[in-house]
């Protein structure tokens, strides 16, 4: 009835911004080289780095804190989170690991091999970090409409079926190690997958014998997606729809970074009892015992509680809405995103914002830095500086896009924060003709973009 969507809690804990100023947040970006990581969390207003990790947990969920079971084994905190995982995955064999990168290094560890490919709409980068040192490859299969920003397709995070039948046509269904469905397709977008698609992929999975794995960081916010655009499931609740693709799939991995709605915690799910037996071999190596994984019993307790708050459709609602609210807001100043808007997140376009700017002068790294100084938001970089390699001559070989990443945390920040960042975007298009491009002055090898050090180009 009304139009305005409220924050569907009050706030019953707080934790001070420290505000400063332009001048003072000019020099705290020079002595970080402008490179966002390396500023210190205190010096940031609206940090919008990552969705990861950052999530602001219910008094219920601190509550549950409490009963956290530290028994090293046979926790009370790990049945009940087992309970819980148990019961939205409909998988048999649950392994708790510290975060979604250790399921990911056990299962991929374990299935890849020099020879074996992994097929996805497309790998995070800790899955493709983890399946390339097992030896494998990785191929990302995204729908065509995928590349194209504002083509408006519903379920952009889609993988293209047509070229999964042809790849494991080409290579061989024995090589094929798996396929991975990540739900919503992080790295391209935050954009939802289809209930369609999944089913298609399991058909394509079954027939050829391959393993079907769901990376499902963030299958809440999947699920409202399919909720809204998918024909069938207006009437579905959002934990329900979830089980459905659940049900789709062999394994699962999820970083509960995420959707679990917790700082730290993860797990891995199994359908077939071999492949539980020698994933949980490899847990008990790198993790810990089977009851707990990388876990305490407290971060269990937690990550249960959250598995369930987060289907909650008040909360779904304002979690999608928000985010929309901010793209939406920013799309309407002439600014280009990624559109439609996705769960999690908003990208900008900063080759569209700064086309004055060349690539090898990081137009993406640039608008990260503006909106630092002119107002004390942070955000990261997704473009040559993350995935730019060289050639042999010391050339740069470019990303496929310049792209700024405004990562929403989860019930952290309210409507004015957000009317503030929007606001921000006045002053970046007022002065976006006059803004520099930047240099890289010190980089390391693998994932430079954690540690590299800039300078404006004069
Ligand atoms: C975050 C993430 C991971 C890795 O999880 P961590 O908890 O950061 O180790 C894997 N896949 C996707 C899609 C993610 O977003």
């Amino acid at each position: 009835m009304f139009k305005t969507i409220i924050e569907p809690f009050r706030i019953k804990s707080v934790e001070s911004i420290s505000m400063n100023t332009e001048d003072q947040r000019i020099k705290f970006l020079e002595d970080a080289h402008y490179n966002p990581f390396l500023l210190k969390g205190e010096q940031v207003i609206i940090d919008l780095l990552t969705d990861s990790g950052t999530s602001a947990m219910s008094n219920k969920q601190w509550a549950a804190m409490m009963n956290g079971d530290e028994s090293y084994a046979g926790s009370q905190s790990w049945e009940r989170l087992e309970k819980a995982v148990h019961e939205l995955t409909g998988m048999p064999y649950i392994l708790p690991t510290h975060q979604g990168r250790a399921a990911e290094r056990i299962l991929y560890g374990h299935l890849g091999s020099k020879g074996k490919y992994f097929i996805s709409n497309t790998h995070f980068d800790t899955t493709r970090a983890n399946i390339e040192f097992s030896g494998a490859v990785a191929l990302d299969i995204p729908i065509p409409e995928a590349r194209d920003f504002s083509a408006n397709h519903l379920f952009k995070g889609n993988l293209d079926t047509i070229q999964l039948e042809r790849i494991i046509n080409k290579r061989g269904e024995k090589n094929v190690a798996g396929v991975i469905l990540t739900v919503t397709n992080n790295s391209g977008g935050g954009q939802p997958v289809s209930m369609q698609n999944a089913k298609d992929i399991k058909a394509i999975c079954k027939r050829h014998g391959i393993l079907f794995i769901l990376d499902s960081c963030r299958i809440a916010e999947n699920s409202y997606f399919i909720h809204e655009r998918e024909k069938g499931y207006a009437h579905r609740s959002f934990r329900e729809i979830a089980q459905e693709m659940f049900s789709l799939a062999d394994a699962s991995i999820m970083s509960a970074k995420k959707d679990g709605l917790v700082n730290m915690g993860g797990f891995l799910a199994v359908r077939d009892k071999s492949l539980a037996d020698a994933c949980t071999q490899l847990l008990i190596i790198t993790e810990g015992y089977t009851t707990y994984g990388g876990l305490s019993g407290r971060d269990m307790e937690a990550i249960a509680v959250g598995l369930d708050e987060v289907f909650k459709p008040d909360y779904l609602h304002y979690r999608i809405v928000s985010t929309r609210y901010l793209g939406e807001n920013i799309r309407q100043k002439g600014v280009s995103i990624i559109y439609p808007v996705g769960g999690h997140a908003v990208y900008i376009d900063a080759k569209a914002l700064y086309p004055h700017i060349p690539v090898h002068q990081y137009p993406g790294q640039v608008l990260v830095c503006e909106l630092y100084r002119i107002g004390g938001i942070r955000c990261v970089e997704i473009g040559s500086v993350m995935f730019g390699k060289y050639d042999e001559k010391g050339k740069l070989i470019p990303a496929q896009v310049e792209l700024a990443r405004l990562a929403i945390p989860r019930r952290v920040y309210t409507q004015s924060h957000i009317d503030y960042v929007v606001e921000v975007f006045d002053e970046i298009i007022r002065t976006k003709d006059s803004v520099k491009g930047l240099r890289i002055t010190q980089e390391q090898h693998f994932l430079r973009h954690f540690t590299a050090h800039f300078e404006w180009i004069e």
